[in-house]
């Protein structure tokens, strides 16, 4: 867990070696050990100094996230953090010199054990990086990092890293003052030596600037006109951007504003509470299942079949150079692969690789690539109107016109060249968005090697890809892909055939709830505002128009003529039709939908929505729903689809349901996930809403027997 020794000069080493890990991670058995080693270093009289070190490749990594999730006893979970700032005070206090030698990386609680040394210095190693990546899981850096890093940095430099948790470089944590010195890379060790030794020479005392007289706080306080115009700002721009949804950056605010306003004792009791407060909360525990270990399972193919020997790719054929296949060919091309990029004439295959061409560039001119590296991905992306050049592809997805036959046709001429092959067995995958796999399959001689890849738009950016398995799609097949998405570094969830899979399914019960708002009178700017409350990124009404109320309209349409009798028309039907038919309002790319959007400012609700779709109230004149019961509608209606999905068994496991929306359509992490939000609220809490809704609005929210049962039983969609 750690080495001690000590040298001839008195000169002790603490180095954190976690046993059968790559990485030093602090948990509470190796806190305890630090403990220990730093109280006797502390105690012996032959000590004079200390010397912090890692025998890994970094630092410390960070907190035991699988600690902190499963973390239920507050009074316990406090204890021990007080414990811990004890510790640190002691060390700070101790009269004895100590220095923290960075070989690399130094993350949160580790960032945290280094701030609590007197002097730092970090190996010039380029792959390193500093800082607290706390927030983000839901969660602030509990063991003393808002009280020490805007003590020794200032407020304002602190925030980004506290707030934000970003994540920076050596050299300008040394400007910011977090570090003191930046060494080449191997000399870390010796210049924390040195220190130590030269402290012990001069004969000083060593001391953190928080516990020296007359200490100043860079940049001023909370309580000087500087820092209260910083805090009035950061508190205004946080309530914008996250509706007050997420306790984390709050609590980390009120840290710096508090403990910064009283001595560095006091700070850290005060730090302690938000912390525990935090950890407890179910907000931090939906994010670290979800974001942490949800997203880590996916990235390591948890799901993926066994038995299936990792597929290597080295040529892809993209069929369609529109806006998906352009943005699927640079994902690609950026993974090393070549990519042949066939339209159904040259120019249009050129007019995809000009727009790789056309964001690169943009790249490039923030200096975030060279043009060497750009013109290194260009070549990898060969378009081309002949099907020939897909000889050798190891895989080809098709994202061509959202029509059957187009897509039947590109799939038998793709595979006569694929079939040519001495060993045929590259796949076929379509990116579809709306039309089941198995049907698709129909037009392809190996079904079996036939799956559905969809990526989200645009999919050079979006993380996540939905891998629809069809009836026939073999297992291998199905591992195969896996491992093409993960090698160009996106997310995998993989789901049963069904309409609209998963994503799609989900992501337009938000669309279609907003729309029954609007036709029931709740006044536009509210459902829209309501949405953003909800913690979504985007209003369901403004993201009807981004995704075109004509393709709502066309997509009830399709069903409609699909299900025959079985088709029962939803209020959203009803408003696509009338806006698209009636009105011609089509959306975004119209410059028509919900909203207007005038050449020469921003968009703004379309004014006609009064007349069309009237406002109504209650007859004491007050709105017909609360702003909670229209929050509650858009997030349970999105709830309760995925319990079908499971039911359906179109979902596999409730953690790809969590994953995916995350990824996918941008669904509020604190809320876990639409599985991750009725566990929140409990299996017996979420049948009682939902039959609520249900009564009150039809029975899209009637709740699945699934869920009945499991309320039934007491259980819940993931342990305790
Ligand atoms: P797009 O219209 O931008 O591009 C389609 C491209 O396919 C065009 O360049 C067209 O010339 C080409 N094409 C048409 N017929 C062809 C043929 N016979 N042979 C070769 N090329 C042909 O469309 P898009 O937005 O890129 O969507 C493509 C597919 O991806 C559709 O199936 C769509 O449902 C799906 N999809 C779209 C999104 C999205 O947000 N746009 C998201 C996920 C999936």
């Amino acid at each position: 867990m750690l080495n001690y020794t000590v040298d001839a000069e008195g000169i002790a080493t603490v180095e954190f070696d976690y046993p059968e890990k790559s990485q030093n991670i602090l948990n509470a058995k190796s806190m305890g050990a630090y403990a220990d080693a730093m109280q006797k270093a502390l105690a012996d009289p032959a000590v004079k100094g200390i010397v912090v070190a890692s025998a890994k490749k970094d630092f410390i990594a960070g907190g035991d996230l699988a600690e902190l999730g499963a973390a239920t006893d507050a009074a316990a979970f406090h204890a021990s953090i007080s414990a811990w700032h004890k510790l640190m005070r002691a060390i700070e206090l101790g009269g004895k010199p100590v220095a923290a030698a960075l070989n690399g990386t130094t993350l949160g609680g580790g960032m945290e054990v280094a701030l609590g040394c007197h002097y730092r210095v970090a190996a010039d190693n380029p792959k390193a990086r500093f800082g607290f990546p706390e927030v983000t899981l839901g969660l602030l850096p509990g063991a003393g990092g808002t009280q020490r890093l805007p003590r020794l940095a200032g407020m304002m430099a602190a925030a980004p890293l506290l707030m934000e948790g970003k994540r920076i470089k050596a050299a300008e944590a040394q400007k910011i003052g977090m570090i003191h010195a930046v060494v080449t890379v191997g000399a870390e060790r010796t210049a924390a030596r040195q220190w130590v030794a030269d402290t012990l020479a001069a004969g000083t005392k060593p001391l953190q600037p928080w516990d020296m007289k007359g200490a100043k706080i860079p940049g001023g306080g909370p309580n000087t006109p500087n820092g209260m115009q910083m805090l009035m700002a950061a508190n205004a721009m946080l309530r914008e951007k996250t509706c007050d949804n997420y306790p984390a950056p709050k609590h980390i605010l009120s840290c710096v504003y508090e403990g910064l306003s009283t001595n560095i004792d006091t700070g850290l009791a005060i730090e302690a509470r938000y912390f525990t407060n935090l950890v407890m909360s179910p907000v931090s525990k939906n994010m670290i299942r979800s974001l942490f270990f949800g997203m880590q399972e996916a990235n390591k193919l948890a799901s993926r079949p066994a038995g299936v020997p990792t597929q290597k790719y080295s040529k892809i054929g993209m069929l369609g150079a529109g806006m998906m296949g352009a943005g699927i060919a640079m994902s690609t091309a950026t993974a090393g692969m070549a990519i042949v990029l066939l339209d159904t004439t040259q120019e249009a295959a050129e007019k995809g690789k000009d727009y790789a061409r056309k964001q690169w560039s943009k790249q490039v001119a923030k200096g975030r690539m060279t043009a060497d590296a750009m013109e290194a991905l260009l070549a990898r992306i060969h378009p081309t109107a002949d099907y020939a050049d897909l000889k050798s592809c190891e895989l080809v997805i098709e994202a061509v016109f959202e029509k059957r036959e187009i897509k039947a046709d590109v799939t038998k001429k793709a595979e006569a060249v694929l079939l040519a092959d001495p060993a045929p067995d590259a796949i076929f995958a379509s990116n579809t968005s709306t039309l089941p796999i198995t049907g698709l399959a129909e037009a392809s001689a190996r079904p079996a090697n036939f799956i559905g890849l969809h990526f989200f738009s645009p999919a050079e950016k979006m993380p996540l890809v939905e891998i629809i398995v069809g009836k026939a799609t073999s297992d291998a097949t199905l591992a195969r892909s896996m491992d093409y998405v993960r090698a160009i570094g996106k997310t995998p969830i993989v789901v049963n055939d069904s309409r609209g899979f998963y994503t799609s399914r989900v992501f337009g019960t938000y669309v279609s709830e907003g729309m029954a708002l609007l036709e029931e009178g709740v006044p536009p700017a509210l459902i829209d505002k309501a949405g953003l409350i909800a913690g979504m990124p985007v209003g369901p009404l403004a993201l009807a128009d981004e995704v075109s109320i004509e393709l709502v309209h066309k997509i009830a349409q399709q069903t409609r003529a699909d299900l025959g009798s079985a088709y029962v028309e939803r209020a959203a039907d009803r408003v696509a039709a009338k806006m698209v038919a009636d009105l011609g309002r089509l959306g975004r790319k119209s410059g028509a939908g919900f909203y207007d959007y005038p050449a020469d400012g921003p968009k703004h609700l379309w004014s006609g929505l009064a007349q069309h779709f009237p406002v109504r109230v209650g007859a004491d004149g007050t709105a017909a729903l609360t702003l909670e019961q229209i929050v509650e509608r858009l997030i349970l209606v999105q709830s309760v689809e995925t319990v079908r999905c499971l039911e359906e068994k179109v979902l596999r496991a409730p953690i790809d349901a969590d994953v995916g929306a995350i990824l996918g359509w941008g669904y509020p992490p604190f809320r876990g996930g639409p599985i991750g939000w009725l566990h929140t609220l409990g299996s017996a809490k979420s049948v009682a809403a939902l039959d609520r809704l249900a009564e009150q609005n039809g029975p899209r929210f009637t709740p699945p027997k699934l869920l009945r049962d499991m309320a039934a039983r007491g259980e819940n969609f993931y342990p305790a």
